[in-house]
Protein backbone atom coordinates (compact mmCIF):
# COMPACT_ATOMS: atom_id res chain seq x y z
CA UNK A 1 0.00 0.00 0.00
CA UNK A 2 1.33 3.52 -1.12
CA UNK A 3 1.83 6.01 1.70
CA UNK A 4 1.75 9.81 1.04
CA UNK A 5 4.03 12.27 3.44
CA UNK A 6 4.93 15.84 3.13
CA UNK A 7 8.32 16.53 3.68
CA UNK A 8 10.96 19.78 3.59
CA UNK A 9 13.05 19.28 0.10
CA UNK A 10 15.54 21.71 -0.36
CA UNK A 11 13.62 24.15 2.29
CA UNK A 12 10.73 23.61 0.89
CA UNK A 13 7.04 21.45 1.54
CA UNK A 14 7.26 18.88 -1.13
CA UNK A 15 4.92 15.36 -1.94
CA UNK A 16 6.75 12.48 -1.30
CA UNK A 17 5.49 9.05 -1.76
CA UNK A 18 6.74 5.87 0.51
CA UNK A 19 6.44 2.32 -0.69
CA UNK A 20 6.05 -0.62 1.39
CA UNK A 21 9.84 -1.65 1.12
CA UNK A 22 10.29 1.70 3.31
CA UNK A 23 11.26 3.91 0.04
CA UNK A 24 10.75 7.40 0.12
CA UNK A 25 10.88 9.39 -3.35
CA UNK A 26 9.99 12.97 -4.00
CA UNK A 27 7.80 13.18 -6.56
CA UNK A 28 7.56 16.64 -8.00
CA UNK A 29 8.80 15.97 -10.96
CA UNK A 30 6.80 13.07 -11.92
CA UNK A 31 3.70 15.01 -10.78
CA UNK A 32 4.61 17.95 -13.46
CA UNK A 33 4.99 15.66 -15.97
CA UNK A 34 1.51 13.86 -15.11
CA UNK A 35 0.01 16.75 -13.97
CA UNK A 36 -2.12 17.62 -17.26
CA UNK A 37 -5.63 17.81 -17.02
CA UNK A 38 -5.58 16.81 -13.30
CA UNK A 39 -3.73 20.22 -11.44
CA UNK A 40 -1.61 22.41 -11.63
CA UNK A 41 2.43 21.66 -11.74
CA UNK A 42 4.02 23.71 -9.07
CA UNK A 43 7.67 22.59 -8.64
CA UNK A 44 7.07 21.49 -5.39
CA UNK A 45 3.47 19.66 -4.96
CA UNK A 46 1.72 19.40 -1.89
CA UNK A 47 -0.72 16.73 -0.60
CA UNK A 48 -3.40 19.41 -0.02
CA UNK A 49 -3.23 20.01 -3.81
CA UNK A 50 -3.72 16.20 -4.40
CA UNK A 51 -6.75 16.15 -3.08
CA UNK A 52 -7.92 19.37 -4.43
CA UNK A 53 -7.43 18.14 -7.88
CA UNK A 54 -9.69 17.12 -10.67
CA UNK A 55 -9.65 13.11 -9.63
CA UNK A 56 -6.95 12.61 -6.70
CA UNK A 57 -8.06 8.36 -6.81
CA UNK A 58 -6.79 8.86 -10.75
CA UNK A 59 -4.30 11.15 -10.60
CA UNK A 60 -2.69 9.36 -7.53
CA UNK A 61 -2.80 6.08 -9.44
CA UNK A 62 -0.66 7.66 -12.05
CA UNK A 63 1.63 9.21 -9.44
CA UNK A 64 2.12 5.33 -8.08
CA UNK A 65 2.59 3.93 -11.26
CA UNK A 66 5.34 6.15 -11.87
CA UNK A 67 6.89 5.82 -8.07
CA UNK A 68 10.55 4.28 -9.31
CA UNK A 69 10.43 7.99 -11.57
CA UNK A 70 10.64 9.86 -8.45
CA UNK A 71 13.62 10.96 -6.39
CA UNK A 72 15.16 8.81 -3.24
CA UNK A 73 15.35 11.06 -0.48
CA UNK A 74 17.41 8.82 1.93
CA UNK A 75 17.81 9.35 4.98
CA UNK A 76 14.37 10.45 5.40
CA UNK A 77 13.76 14.38 6.47
CA UNK A 78 11.29 15.16 9.11
CA UNK A 79 7.65 14.66 8.28
CA UNK A 80 5.76 17.82 8.04
CA UNK A 81 1.86 18.20 8.83
CA UNK A 82 0.59 16.36 5.90
CA UNK A 83 -2.43 18.69 5.38
CA UNK A 84 -3.04 21.85 6.09
CA UNK A 85 -6.35 23.27 3.79
CA UNK A 86 -9.71 21.41 5.28
CA UNK A 87 -11.89 20.96 8.39
CA UNK A 88 -10.74 18.96 10.94
CA UNK A 89 -13.49 17.45 12.31
CA UNK A 90 -13.47 14.97 15.55
CA UNK A 91 -16.15 12.16 16.45
CA UNK A 92 -16.57 11.63 20.08
CA UNK A 93 -17.63 8.56 21.81
CA UNK A 94 -17.63 6.69 18.77
CA UNK A 95 -16.15 3.63 20.69
CA UNK A 96 -18.50 1.91 23.64
CA UNK A 97 -15.54 0.68 26.05
CA UNK A 98 -14.34 4.58 25.97
CA UNK A 99 -17.61 5.88 26.58
CA UNK A 100 -18.05 4.36 29.85
CA UNK A 101 -14.78 4.75 31.05
CA UNK A 102 -15.76 8.26 31.63
CA UNK A 103 -18.76 7.61 32.65
CA UNK A 104 -20.62 9.24 29.37
CA UNK A 105 -23.84 7.60 28.07
CA UNK A 106 -23.50 6.14 24.65
CA UNK A 107 -24.65 8.63 21.83
CA UNK A 108 -27.81 7.98 19.71
CA UNK A 109 -26.40 10.42 17.08
CA UNK A 110 -22.40 10.89 16.02
CA UNK A 111 -20.95 13.91 18.91
CA UNK A 112 -19.15 15.72 16.23
CA UNK A 113 -16.65 18.80 17.29
CA UNK A 114 -13.51 20.63 15.86
CA UNK A 115 -10.38 21.27 16.43
CA UNK A 116 -8.41 24.52 14.95
CA UNK A 117 -6.21 23.82 12.40
CA UNK A 118 -3.84 26.25 14.56
CA UNK A 119 -3.48 22.87 16.99
CA UNK A 120 -1.90 20.73 14.15
CA UNK A 121 2.01 19.74 14.89
CA UNK A 122 3.81 16.86 12.56
CA UNK A 123 5.06 14.06 14.55
CA UNK A 124 8.31 14.38 16.18
CA UNK A 125 7.19 17.99 17.20
CA UNK A 126 6.78 18.14 21.34
CA UNK A 127 3.46 18.83 22.30
CA UNK A 128 3.29 21.69 24.96
CA UNK A 129 1.19 21.26 28.12
CA UNK A 130 0.07 24.89 28.90
CA UNK A 131 0.57 26.22 32.50
CA UNK A 132 -1.48 25.35 34.85
CA UNK A 133 -3.40 22.75 33.13
CA UNK A 134 -2.79 19.35 35.12
CA UNK A 135 -4.78 16.76 33.33
CA UNK A 136 -4.21 16.76 29.84
CA UNK A 137 -5.10 13.30 28.35
CA UNK A 138 -3.94 11.14 24.97
CA UNK A 139 -6.29 10.00 22.65
CA UNK A 140 -5.13 7.72 19.55
CA UNK A 141 -7.29 8.25 17.09
CA UNK A 142 -7.91 7.20 12.81
CA UNK A 143 -7.80 10.24 11.02
CA UNK A 144 -9.64 9.66 7.66
CA UNK A 145 -8.91 11.98 4.43
CA UNK A 146 -11.86 13.54 2.26
CA UNK A 147 -10.98 13.22 -1.54
CA UNK A 148 -14.53 14.71 -2.94
CA UNK A 149 -17.24 16.91 -1.85
CA UNK A 150 -20.24 15.25 -0.53
CA UNK A 151 -23.93 16.91 0.27
CA UNK A 152 -27.28 15.30 1.44
CA UNK A 153 -27.89 11.89 1.51
CA UNK A 154 -25.55 9.31 0.20
CA UNK A 155 -24.98 5.12 -0.29
CA UNK A 156 -22.54 2.89 1.46
CA UNK A 157 -20.66 2.78 -1.80
CA UNK A 158 -20.54 7.07 -2.14
CA UNK A 159 -19.01 7.18 1.46
CA UNK A 160 -16.09 4.68 0.02
CA UNK A 161 -15.79 6.25 -2.81
CA UNK A 162 -15.25 9.76 -1.06
CA UNK A 163 -12.36 8.78 1.36
CA UNK A 164 -9.20 9.33 0.03
CA UNK A 165 -6.73 7.57 2.85
CA UNK A 166 -6.29 7.52 6.34
CA UNK A 167 -3.99 9.03 8.87
CA UNK A 168 -3.00 8.95 12.61
CA UNK A 169 -3.93 11.80 15.39
CA UNK A 170 -3.09 12.13 18.69
CA UNK A 171 -6.40 14.22 19.98
CA UNK A 172 -4.71 15.58 22.80
CA UNK A 173 -7.19 17.04 25.52
CA UNK A 174 -7.34 18.78 29.00
CA UNK A 175 -9.69 16.51 30.25
CA UNK A 176 -10.49 18.62 33.31
CA UNK A 177 -11.94 21.88 31.60
CA UNK A 178 -13.71 19.36 29.04
CA UNK A 179 -15.49 18.28 32.37
CA UNK A 180 -16.30 21.72 33.40
CA UNK A 181 -17.10 22.35 29.80
CA UNK A 182 -19.72 19.43 29.90
CA UNK A 183 -21.08 20.32 32.93
CA UNK A 184 -21.49 23.81 31.61
CA UNK A 185 -23.16 22.60 28.20
CA UNK A 186 -20.43 24.66 26.50
CA UNK A 187 -18.44 23.33 23.53
CA UNK A 188 -15.12 21.81 24.01
CA UNK A 189 -12.84 23.61 21.92
CA UNK A 190 -11.22 25.21 24.87
CA UNK A 191 -10.48 21.69 26.21
CA UNK A 192 -9.36 20.56 22.27
CA UNK A 193 -8.04 23.23 20.87
CA UNK A 194 -4.72 24.69 22.76
CA UNK A 195 -1.70 24.98 20.71
CA UNK A 196 0.19 21.83 19.18
CA UNK A 197 -3.02 19.51 20.88
CA UNK A 198 -3.42 17.90 17.63
CA UNK A 199 -0.48 15.87 16.31
CA UNK A 200 -1.02 14.47 12.84
CA UNK A 201 0.49 11.93 10.20
CA UNK A 202 2.90 11.47 9.13
CA UNK A 203 1.46 9.11 6.61
CA UNK A 204 -1.98 9.03 4.99
CA UNK A 205 -2.25 5.97 3.95
CA UNK A 206 -4.42 5.56 0.14
CA UNK A 207 -7.53 3.69 0.47
CA UNK A 208 -8.77 2.25 -2.12
CA UNK A 209 -12.88 1.64 -2.01
CA UNK A 210 -12.31 -2.09 -2.30
CA UNK A 211 -9.81 -2.16 1.04
CA UNK A 212 -11.28 -3.03 4.25
CA UNK A 213 -11.03 -0.64 6.83
CA UNK A 214 -12.80 -2.15 9.58
CA UNK A 215 -9.87 -4.00 9.95
CA UNK A 216 -7.16 -1.55 10.28
CA UNK A 217 -5.35 -1.78 13.71
CA UNK A 218 -4.93 1.66 16.11
CA UNK A 219 -2.40 1.22 19.35
CA UNK A 220 -1.32 3.77 21.42
CA UNK A 221 1.71 3.68 23.26
CA UNK A 222 3.24 5.94 26.02
CA UNK A 223 6.67 5.46 27.03
CA UNK A 224 6.60 2.18 25.20
CA UNK A 225 3.60 0.78 27.36
CA UNK A 226 0.93 -0.51 25.36
CA UNK A 227 -2.47 1.95 26.49
CA UNK A 228 -5.00 1.68 23.74
CA UNK A 229 -5.82 -0.68 21.06
CA UNK A 230 -8.71 -0.86 18.58
CA UNK A 231 -9.91 -1.19 15.69
CA UNK A 232 -12.53 0.27 13.27
CA UNK A 233 -14.77 -2.68 13.38
CA UNK A 234 -15.38 -1.44 17.21
CA UNK A 235 -16.84 2.04 16.16
CA UNK A 236 -20.63 2.65 17.67
CA UNK A 237 -21.02 4.61 14.11
CA UNK A 238 -19.36 2.59 11.17
CA UNK A 239 -17.98 4.43 8.31
CA UNK A 240 -20.72 4.60 5.72
CA UNK A 241 -22.81 5.88 8.92
CA UNK A 242 -20.34 8.67 9.63
CA UNK A 243 -19.83 9.70 6.23
CA UNK A 244 -23.44 9.60 5.34
CA UNK A 245 -24.18 11.51 8.59
CA UNK A 246 -21.78 14.21 8.01
CA UNK A 247 -22.74 14.74 4.34
CA UNK A 248 -26.23 15.16 4.92
CA UNK A 249 -25.61 17.21 8.56
CA UNK A 250 -22.67 19.96 7.34
CA UNK A 251 -21.25 18.79 3.69
CA UNK A 252 -17.56 17.42 3.01
CA UNK A 253 -15.13 18.90 0.97
CA UNK A 254 -11.46 17.61 0.21
CA UNK A 255 -9.11 17.65 2.41
CA UNK A 256 -12.00 17.93 5.07
CA UNK A 257 -10.23 15.32 7.95
CA UNK A 258 -12.21 13.46 10.57
CA UNK A 259 -10.44 11.99 13.76
CA UNK A 260 -12.86 8.80 13.92
CA UNK A 261 -12.98 8.75 18.12
CA UNK A 262 -10.36 6.92 20.59
CA UNK A 263 -10.83 3.38 21.80
CA UNK A 264 -10.41 2.90 25.66
CA UNK A 265 -7.17 3.23 27.74
CA UNK A 266 -6.70 7.24 27.59
CA UNK A 267 -4.61 8.56 30.23
CA UNK A 268 -2.92 11.47 31.37
CA UNK A 269 0.20 12.38 30.40
CA UNK A 270 3.38 14.45 32.43
CA UNK A 271 6.60 16.14 30.92
CA UNK A 272 8.66 13.85 29.23
CA UNK A 273 6.45 11.51 28.35
CA UNK A 274 6.81 10.01 24.48
CA UNK A 275 3.43 9.05 23.04
CA UNK A 276 3.43 6.57 20.51
CA UNK A 277 0.09 6.19 18.21
CA UNK A 278 0.55 3.51 15.49
CA UNK A 279 -0.85 1.08 12.74
CA UNK A 280 1.30 -1.39 11.14
CA UNK A 281 0.01 -0.46 7.74
CA UNK A 282 -0.25 3.41 7.87
CA UNK A 283 2.94 4.38 10.07
CA UNK A 284 3.82 5.85 13.08
CA UNK A 285 3.32 9.35 14.90
CA UNK A 286 5.10 9.75 18.08
CA UNK A 287 5.51 12.94 20.41
CA UNK A 288 7.24 14.14 23.00
CA UNK A 289 5.17 16.57 25.82
CA UNK A 290 7.13 19.12 27.62
ZN1 LIG B 1 -10.98 12.18 20.49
Amino acid sequence: MMRYRMIQAQGRPELALLNDAGELRRMGEVWSRLAGGYAAAPERPTLDELLASRAPHAFADELEAAFEAGVVVDPAPAALVPLRGGDLLCIGRNYAEHAAELGNAIPGEPIVFMKPRASLIASGEPVHLPDGVKQVHYEGELALVIGKPLSGAITPEQARDAIFGVTLMNDVTDRAKQNLLKEGGKPWVLAKGRSSFAPFGPNLMRLKPEDAVEELELTTHVNGELRQQGTPSLWLFPLPVLIDFLARMIGLRPGDVIATGTPKGVGAVAAGDIVTVSSPSIGVLENRIV
